[in-house]
């Protein structure tokens, strides 16, 4: 994520500005959909039935099209303020892993939990989920004792507001460090090692004008119905260097 060339007002937008934005244009997302075959510009993951819209040219709502599938994840990292002061981010270190690939391990990591039921589950695959779950654990400790802080509200916060008061290289310098090797993890994926709480609580997506839970059908609807599983296998086997770093 560029955190440097962001302006600031689109990385506070959140849930309210974008509800006016999409108001009466269902037509087009629809179409946007469509077009774009359910998957996302950004990450590439797809998800029928679950994703987002990303206003590419601007989120004015004079200015209409520009209009582009989106995940949740990344759309979070759009907005990162919002989405940080929501709770819905996790800094970790990763610097040789990018955002995209870190986003869809993280929504595969997600739908290895399955359904509530345990129907869907296959434990293999779960236990791998788990294990890049707890490497994000380490990673965001390693955050926290070179940054001080682990909480990306904090980060942007220094990046947004106190930043350009200050305008000086140093903040340029450093924000390029951080830039190049932490990233940003979505709480949301960590229910699989949560399965106590309820999963729906942490998790919601666009529908219309409002959040609206994903539901546990859905869930186990997709993973019946997309390979899921060998493209989890191949994620991990590809970083399993990394994850183990
Ligand atoms: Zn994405
Ligand atoms: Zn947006």
């Amino acid at each position: 994520m560029e955190l440097l060339e962001m302006p600031a007002d689109i990385a506070a937008l959140g849930a309210r500005m974008h509800a006016v934005l999409i108001r009466n244009r269902g037509r087009e997302l629809q179409e946007c959909f469509r077009r774009d075959d359910w998957t996302c510009h950004s990450c590439g993951f797809r998800f029928r039935g679950f994703m987002e819209v990303d206003h590419t040219i601007s989120h004015d709502p004079r200015q209409p099209g520009g209009l582009r599938t989106i995940c949740q994840f990344c759309h979070n990292l759009r907005h990162p303020v919002w989405s940080a002061l929501r709770g819905r981010l996790r800094m970790i270190w990763a610097p040789s892993l990018s955002q995209e690939a870190l986003n869809r391990m993280a929504w595969l990591a997600l739908l290895a939990s399955g359904d509530r039921a345990g129907k869907y589950v296959d434990h293999e695959l779960a236990d791998a989920a788990n294990e890049i779950v707890a490497a994000t654990r380490r990673r965001e400790s390693i955050v926290a004792s070179i940054l001080g802080t682990s909480h990306p509200g904090g980060l942007f916060e220094a990046v947004f507001s106190v930043g350009p008061l200050c305008g000086s290289s140093d903040r340029m310098i450093a924000l390029k460090l951080i830039g190049r090797s932490v990233r940003f993890w979505p709480v949301a994926a960590d229910r699989i090692q949560s399965q106590v709480a309820d999963p729906s609580a942490s998790f919601s997506f666009w529908d219309g004008c409002r959040f609206t839970d994903i539901a546990e059908l859905a869930v186990s609807e997709y993973w019946k119905r997309e390979r899921t599983v060998d493209e989890l296998r191949r994620l991990c086997a590809a970083h399993q260097a990394e994850i183990d770093a």
